[in-house]
C-alpha cells in the first residue's frame, strides 16, 4: 500500500519561488492610482512598501530566489506534508485518489506565515521599524505578529471588530508575539472616525480595516503596510506550497487531474495552483484548477471583473479584479478569511480566461464535509479550508458516479482549533445559509468607480 504521508527532507525545501506572470497568456490590467487613475509606478507604492516587494509585484521573472534568512525560518515547519486521504476515500466509497497538502502545521496554524516571513524580512532589510496591517478572523494578524517578532519589528493590527469579539484567542496570539491589536473601526484614523460617525456600532469589515492600516502606514515615516493576500508578491511567496506539492506528487507516482483550494483573496489557491498552471500553460498538460468560495461572498462566481478599490475609503490603488464592490457587506459567515469583496488580479485573470474554474458553496454543506473529513482524517479544518474539502468531496462523488478514477489534490490551508465556536454553531444547528438576492448583490457593484 502506498504511503499515507509523502514527506520531503529539509534539503528539498525550494530555494526559488515561482512567478506565474512569466507564463500567463494575458496579464491583468495594471493597477491605477486612486486619484489620477494612471497606472501606478514604483514611486507611488514606496511610502508603504519596501523596494524588494515592489519589484516582485511587477516582476515578470519566472523564478525568484528565496533569501537564506527566509528559508531558515521556513525550515521551522517546511516542507509541509502531503497526505493521501485514504480514510476519507473509504468513507466516501470513491475510486478517486485524494491528496491534500497540509499548511496547518505552520506555527501560525495556516499558510499565511509563508508570506508574513518574507514580508517582515524585506521590511526589516529596508530599515522599517513598524508594520501596520488589518486582519479579519485573525489568521493573517497572527502570522504577521509572529513574523515581526522573528525579525524584531513592531506590529500594529486593525482587527475587524466583530472578529475581535468573536475570536478572542487569535487576539491573544497576536499579543503573545508582541503586537498591538485594535478593534476596527477605531478612532485612531480619519477613515475609522468617518465610519464611526456614520454608524457608531459598525461591526467593521476587512475593507474598513485595510483603510485604517494603509492610512497608519502612509502617515508614519517609520511604518509600512503589509497585506496578507490578493497582491502578486503574496501569491509568489505562497508558490512554495505548490512547488513542494509537485515534488511530493511525483514521489507518490501520481499527478492530479484537479487542484482545488478555497479562495478569499486568492493566496492559498494561487500558492498551490500556479505551479500546476505552469504545466497547463507551458506543457499543455490536462489539469483543472478550481477555486472554492462561499455563496455568501461569491466574488468569482457572481461578481464583476472590473477596476475597484481594495478598501472602503478608496485609499488603495484600483485593482483590476473580480469584485462585489468595495461597499459590499458580506453576511457574518464563519469563514471570516473568505469575506472579502475583491480577489487577486492574477486569479481573476485566470478565471476570466477560463484557465481556472470557480464554485460557490453554502456554509452548512461546507461544515458537513468538514466533519466527515475530521472524523476520517483526524484533522479539524479551518472553516475556510473546509470549502476546499467540500469541493474535493464533490469531485470524489462525481468520480464514484462516473465509476472512473480521478486524482484530486486540495490545499488544507489551516487547522480550525481556534474556530471551535463555529463548529459549536454548526453542531448546535445554529448555522445559517444566506441566499444573496440579485438586488442586494447589485447595489455595491452599481457603485464601482468609473474608469476610462
Ligand atoms: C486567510 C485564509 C484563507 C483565505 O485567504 P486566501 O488569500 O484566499 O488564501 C484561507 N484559509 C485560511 C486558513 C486562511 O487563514
Amino acid at each position: 500500500m502506498a504511503d499515507l504521508k509523502i514527506l520531503l527532507s529539509e534539503k528539498e525545501l525550494p530555494d526559488r519561488w515561482y512567478n506565474v506572470q512569466a507564463d500567463m497568456p494575458n496579464l491583468p490590467k495594471p493597477p491605477l492610482h486612486p486619484v489620477t487613475r494612471e497606472p501606478v509606478g514604483p514611486q507611488d507604492l514606496a511610502p508603504i512598501f519596501p523596494t524588494d516587494l515592489i519589484l516582485q509585484e511587477v516582476s515578470r521573472e519566472r523564478w525568484i530566489d528565496i533569501p537564506d534568512e527566509v528559508r531558515d525560518i521556513y525550515r521551522l515547519w517546511r516542507p509541509s506534508p502531503l497526505h493521501r486521504a485514504r480514510r476519507l476515500e473509504k468513507a466516501l466509497d470513491t475510486p478517486a485518489r485524494i491528496y491534500y497538502k497540509y499548511e496547518g502545521v505552520s506555527p501560525a496554524g495556516s499558510h499565511k506565515l509563508n508570506t508574513a516571513v518574507p514580508q517582515a524580512y524585506y521590511n526589516k532589510k529596508a530599515g522599517v521599524r513598524r508594520l501596520a496591517t488589518e486582519t479579519g478572523a485573525g489568521q493573517w494578524g497572527a502570522a504577521l505578529a509572529q513574523a515581526c517578532s522573528f525579525f524584531g519589528l513592531d506590529c500594529t493590527v486593525y482587527m475587524v471588530k466583530v472578529s475581535y469579539h468573536q475570536k478572542p484567542y487569535r487576539r491573544s496570539v497576536m499579543q503573545i508575539f508582541g503586537s498591538e491589536v485594535f478593534a476596527s473601526p477605531t478612532d485612531r484614523t480619519a477613515s475609522g472616525r468617518a465610519v464611526l460617525a456614520g454608524n457608531p456600532d459598525s461591526p467593521g469589515s476587512l475593507g474598513i480595516a485595510i483603510s485604517e492600516a494603509v492610512e497608519d502606514a502612509a502617515t508614519h515615516a517609520d511604518t509600512n503596510y503589509a497585506l496578507g493576500s490578493v497582491l502578486n508578491h503574496v501569491l509568489i511567496h505562497q508558490s512554495v506550497i505548490g512547488l513542494e506539492a509537485k515534488k511530493q506528487m511525483e514521489k507518490a507516482g501520481d499527478y492530479p487531474d484537479v487542484v482545488i483550494a478555497c479562495c478569499g483573496g486568492g493566496s492559498n489557491l494561487g500558492g498551490i495552483a500556479m505551479p500546476f498552471a505552469h504545466d497547463r500553460l507551458v506543457e499543455d498538460r490536462k489539469i483543472r484548477l478550481v477555486a472554492a468560495e462561499p455563496s455568501a461572498c461569491p466574488t468569482l462566481t457572481r461578481g464583476l471583473c472590473a477596476y475597484d478599490f481594495g478598501d472602503v475609503a478608496g485609499l488603495t490603488p484600483l485593482l483590476w479584479m473580480y469584485t462585489l464592490g468595495k461597499d459590499f457587506m458580506p453576511p457574518g459567515i464563519h469563514a471570516g478569511g473568505l469575506r472579502y469583496h475583491g480577489d487577486s488580479p492574477l486569479v481573476s485573470r485566470m478565471v476570466a480566461d477560463g484557465i481556472m474554474e470557480a464554485r460557490a458553496y453554502g456554509q452548512t454543506d461546507v461544515f458537513e464535509s468538514a466533519v466527515v473529513f475530521a472524523r476520517s482524517e483526524g484533522v479539524i479544518p479551518a472553516p475556510e479550508a473546509a470549502h476546499a474539502i467540500h469541493c474535493a468531496v464533490e469531485e470524489a462523488l462525481a468520480a464514484r458516479e462516473a465509476g472512473t478514477p480521478r486524482v484530486i489534490l486540495f490545499n488544507l490551508s489551516g487547522h480550525g482549533l481556534l474556530d471551535l465556536a463555529s463548529y459549536d454553531a454548526f453542531l448546535g444547528g445554529r448555522l445559517e445559509d444566506y441566499a444573496l438576492p440579485e438586488e442586494q448583490l447589485g447595489e455595491a457593484m452599481a457603485k464601482l468607480p468609473a474608469v476610462e
